[in-house]
């Protein structure tokens, strides 16, 4: 699989996520109360994120700062730089980067694709470090 290919469908995968949890009634999320008890105010989230406990404050913040706005905004940027960095014919054989020239794949969408190097479809040559 080519890295434009595995960076469209991972971020396409990103933004059904995203608009399933928008469309759920999840708009703006925040954080209010205490995430670790229902005795000290109100608990606005009561779903678990994982091992069966609520989220500590940071993990709560974290959570909010990636809701499904912010996600899909991420994933139209996403798009433009793989779209921005498509293959192009560099000469004598060679596939270079329609956006900076160097040999595709670039280090820019490798990095991009970094981001997702736990799923079984990532290539180790798309390791930049
Ligand atoms: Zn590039």
């Amino acid at each position: 699989m080519q890295i434009a290919e595995f960076l469209r469908r991972r971020i396409t995968e990103d933004e059904r996520a995203a608009s399933a949890a928008a469309s759920a009634g999840v708009a703006g999320w925040h954080v209010a109360g205490s995430p670790r008890s229902d005795d000290e105010g109100p608990v606005e989230f009561d779903p678990t994120v994982y091992d069966e406990i609520m989220p500590s404050e940071e993990e709560a913040v974290h959570i909010v700062r990636h809701d499904p706005a912010r996600v899909l905004r991420d994933v139209l940027a996403k798009r433009g730089i793989v779209d921005r960095h498509a293959p192009v014919d560099g000469g004598a054989g060679a596939v270079s980067c329609a956006w900076d020239r160097t040999p595709y794949p670039c280090l820019d969408l490798r990095d991009l694709a970094t981001t997702y190097l736990d799923h079984p479809d990532f290539d180790d040559d798309w390791k930049t470090s």
